[in-house]
């Protein structure tokens, strides 16, 4: 189940790269940027701000009516059957989950292998999170080594050592965010523990394989974690680099087309200063490797 393959990605790893979303996750990380990861399921987003109420969509299901001339939208109503993405003049529709074989994730990658190859980059596997699909992830891995591409893998790390280890044999690079290191924090930042996120990465880089650690910098949520994570990252020898992630609320109106409300608080982006002094705190405390998103 994939929600997106999104190509010329530059932040996802080495050069320039192709993205696979995989759909579904186990955290429920309150700034979530990619709402209709979460579930594994099928879904449609409807947004509201871009229906102009043409009422072209009335009619076509029991999910789209009107009311006094104005369009209601009744997501319980509907059956994904997908008409209306294809109809409505203004993209108010999404539906967001496909399920895709290996060998159509692969042929949708390598459509630009040749920008991956010529810029050192490949294909990143993200989400959601991707190795809730390992096997999936292995059989499309598979046919991409097989035209060398270079593969990363985007985790949470929420994953047991075996599925960690099934996925090893094809991976080029880790990608990790660490969210906290207080584990009271980490629950109450993303819904679970940190001891086997942790103790994945310790793992990975006993194997020597190259990891990018990533440290989303939420303010009111985990701003007092910058210098315990980098405690930790400094005592790690495999990390190229430790990438500080801003907090941004681009992903509200998202929230609403899912019919979600937006889980944190309202909270103030951090300036470009105020991450220029946390990366400051974090190289002084040894990761010399630290630099903005
Ligand atoms: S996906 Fe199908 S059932 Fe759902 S709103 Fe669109 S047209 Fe109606
Ligand atoms: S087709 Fe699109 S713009 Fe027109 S009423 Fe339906 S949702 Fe609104």
């Amino acid at each position: 189940m994939i929600f997106a393959i999104k190509p010329f990605e530059i932040h996802d790893g080495d050069g320039i790269r192709t993205t696979v979303f995989f759909k579904g996750c186990p955290l429920r990380c309150k700034w979530c940027h990619n709402p209709e990861s979460l579930s594994f399921e099928k879904e449609i987003l409807f947004d509201n701000e871009l229906c102009t109420s043409c009422l072209s969509c009335i009619g076509i299901c029991n999910a789209n009516i009107a009311k006094d001339g104005k369009h209601i939208f009744i997501k319980e109503n509907c059956t994904l059957c997908g008409k209306c993405e294809a109809l409505c003049p203004n993209n108010a529709f999404d539906i967001s989950g496909k399920e895709m074989s290996a060998e159509e994730i692969a042929d949708a990658v390598l459509k630009d292998e040749i920008f991956m190859k010529g810029s050192g980059g490949g294909v990143t596997f993200s989400g959601g999170e991707p190795l809730m699909q390992v096997d999936l992830c292995i059989e499309t891995a598979r046919i991409l080594k097989k035209h060398g591409i270079n593969i990363a893998v985007d985790t949470s790390g929420f994953v047991k050592k075996e599925t960690l280890d099934k996925i090893i044999p094809y991976t080029d690079t880790f990608l990790f965010d660490i969210k906290a290191i207080d584990d009271d924090v980490h629950i109450k930042c993303t819904g679970v523990s940190n001891n086997q996120i942790l103790e994945n990465i310790k793992y990975i880089d006993s194997l020597s394989i190259p990891m990018e650690i990533r440290y989303p910098y939420i303010p009111a949520m985990n701003e007092g974690e910058a210098e315990k994570i980098a405690e930790f990252v400094k005592n790690l020898k495999s990390v190229k680099v430790m990438r500080i992630l801003p907090y941004h609320n681009y992903a509200e109106r998202k929230y609403n087309t899912l019919g979600l409300n937006y889980p944190l608080p309202h909270i103030v982006p951090p300036t470009k200063e105020e991450i220029s002094g946390v990366i400051e705190k974090i190289k002084h405390s040894g990761v010399k490797n630290a630099i903005p998103y």
